[in-house]
């Protein structure tokens, strides 16, 4: 962790002295105009266009630039037909930024360029690229007075900052600016609901279904200021939401059910303004299908979803892919595609992260080209500001984003209910231990359906973390915990003396007997303890003792010593 403390603050440091250098240097070469090298990919993209591509860059080209502001729209909307080709968002990203720089927009046109582009990096995956026109669409919302306009050109700031998995820092700046949502024209509503619903997904990706639900429940109130077709839009990518919620939540007939409504308003859908939404009804489909126990429609669907793991803008799909394919494997023992999907999760996290440095320093590179704007102090001085909060936000999502390699590991190795290991990461472990010499115990808890049984299911989930809470006090630090299947948990002590694994053994035994529930419940926990120095299967032995112990007295730990 130290080192990973001190590579950020190295990048950060780096990253300071090259904006410096750069600012410095096209200081000397004012004249470097931005235009003149969109003007050039224009030419690339020319020489390469394919069919209707072809047509809409002439188009363009036949427009004068005295005109662009008045034909601002129609440029845009004919970028639409093109956007399913390969280059299609490219060159409208190169388009637009013409018209940008060498027309003679109002604010007004200036912000609907910056938005589009911005709406066409995404499409592009440069989701990097989305900072840049954003920060600018908020700068001239800034100056030109128009709160609206701000407030949504921060809010897109906090998608952006939650694309990077920022989400709760993004929640908080979503909730700022809730305060500020003071109009009741419809155009205020809709900003209401586009906030509301992009706080409840951050709610979802934080684990918080309930607050997500709660907030879902309450746009359905502002659909008035919607026409039809858009708010069809909302309302399937929130019934899909919703759905989520439920799958969280273990009500798998709420799922199915908002999962049929947003598939079956999606069936009627014409406008493309949320992008994701096809995109997040699978993905909850194919966790819903797991949950239900679907083995079938998993197999046929999982590479149709694994292609939109691995190329989603949304980390949040990609981890839930993941996630239910590994869960998927786990559940039908196939260790050989578990650990191959392992590899390739590795891979894309990797790919995630390198593109991160070279973004980084492209990020930086058109930074520079903005600096002909400097002619004055309060110029420069303004622009050194932008510059500095760009910098922060691209440093803290650079630090995001390595730490999600961490974050992702935890998340997918930890027992959300105990907190304890789980058998994922036992296996991995327990597989690749590279010291011969080692104890393994493995415990499970006395009569617990009987727990069950009597007291109900929540119960005996406190039992569980109560227990897990006992391991976990008497083991410390120095060795891990594992829970492994229902109330059965494991622990491996490696470099410990027999007599220190016993004591430990018996410890645990001891205080889980002790504890203090409610209803007086008495737990108690028998165990197996095997040792081996060399390659035994003290897995197989320590399950055959746990077993004697159960066929005898049970809160009983019984080893091989
Ligand atoms: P024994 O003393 O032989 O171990 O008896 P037992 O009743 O503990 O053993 P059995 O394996 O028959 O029962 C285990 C029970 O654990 C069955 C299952 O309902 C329950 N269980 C599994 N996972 C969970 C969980 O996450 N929460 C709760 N509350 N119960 C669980
Ligand atoms: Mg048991
Ligand atoms: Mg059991």
């Amino acid at each position: 962790m130290k080192k990973l403390i001190l590579f950020v603050i190295g990048i950060i440091i780096l990253s300071s002295a090259m904006f410096f250098t750069l600012n410095e240097t096209t200081h000397n070469h004012k004249d470097l105009v931005k235009s003149s090298n969109y003007k050039q990919c224009l030419n690339k993209y020319e020489d390469v266009c394919e069919g209707l591509e072809c047509g809409i860059i002439q188009g363009f080209r036949d427009i004068n630039k005295e005109d662009y502001g008045r034909n601002l729209i129609d440029i845009a909307e004919s970028i639409r037909p093109i956007l399913g080709y390969k280059n299609g968002a490219k060159i409208g990203i190169t388009i637009l930024s013409i018209a940008f720089h060498e027309g003679k927009l109002t604010d007004e046109q200036k912000m609907l360029a910056l938005d589009k582009i911005s709406t066409l990096k995404y499409r592009d995956h440069d989701l990097y690229g989305m900072i840049d026109p954003t920060l600018k669409y908020i700068r001239i919302a800034h100056e030109s007075g128009d709160k609206l306009k701000s407030t949504r050109g921060d809010l897109n700031l906090a998608l952006i900052i939650s694309y990077f998995q920022g989400y709760e820092f993004a929640s908080a700046m979503i909730k700022s600016l809730a305060c500020e949502v003071q109009g009741d024209t419809p155009e205020w509503y809709k900003l209401k609901t586009q906030a509301m619903v992009s706080l409840a997904e951050n709610q979802l990706a934080i684990k918080q279904p309930q607050k997500a639900l709660n907030l879902l429940s309450n746009i359905e109130s502002n659909s008035w200021a919607y026409s039809e077709e858009d708010w069809r839009d909302y309302y399937i990518y929130s019934t899909a939401l919703k759905a989520e919620a439920y799958l969280y939540l273990n009500q798998l007939d709420r799922s199915e059910e908002n999962l049929k409504l947003a598939s079956l308003a999606l069936i009627q859908d014409k406008s493309r303004l949320l992008l994701d939404k096809r995109i997040l009804i699978a993905v909850v489909e194919f966790k819903l299908a797991f949950k239900l126990h679907q083995f079938d429609f998993i197999e046929k669907n999982k590479d149709y979803l694994l292609s939109i793991a691995n190329s989603t803008n949304q980390i949040r799909y990609t981890k839930m892919v993941y996630k239910t394919m590994f869960d998927y494997y786990l559940a039908t023992n196939n260790i050989n595609a578990f650990y191959e999907l392992n590899l390739a999760y590795n891979i894309l996290t990797d790919d995630f992260q390198s593109a991160s440095y070279q973004l980084l320093i492209s990020n930086k590179l058109k930074q520079s080209e903005n600096n002909h704007l400097n002619n004055d102090n309060e110029q420069s001085m303004f622009l050194l500001k932008i510059g500095f909060v760009t910098l922060l936000v691209i440093s803290s999502l650079l630090f995001l984003t390595i730490l999600k390699i961490k974050y992702l590991n935890i998340e997918n190795y930890t027992d959300s209910l105990t907190g304890c290991l789980n058998r994922r990461k036992f296996m991995i472990d327990f597989e690749a231990r590279t010291t011969k010499e080692h104890a393994f115990l493995i415990l499970d808890i006395d009569n617990f359906k009987q727990i069950n049984d009597t007291y109900g299911h929540t119960l005996g989930d406190e039992v569980l973390e109560n227990v897990a809470s006992v391991i976990i006090s008497v083991i410390g630090r120095e060795y891990h915990c594992y829970r492994i299947g229902g109330e059965e948990f494991v622990v491996l002590f490696y470099g410990s003396t027999k007599e220190r694994a016993i004591m430990l053994a018996e410890k645990i035994r001891h205080n889980v007997e002790d504890l203090n529930l409610c209803h007086d419940i008495k737990v108690t926990i028998s165990g197996g303890l095997s040792y081996s120095l060399t390659d035994k299967d003290t897995y197989k032995a320590a399950d055959s003792l746990l077993y004697i112990a159960k066929r005898t007295t049970k809160n009983i730990v019984i080893n091989d010593f």
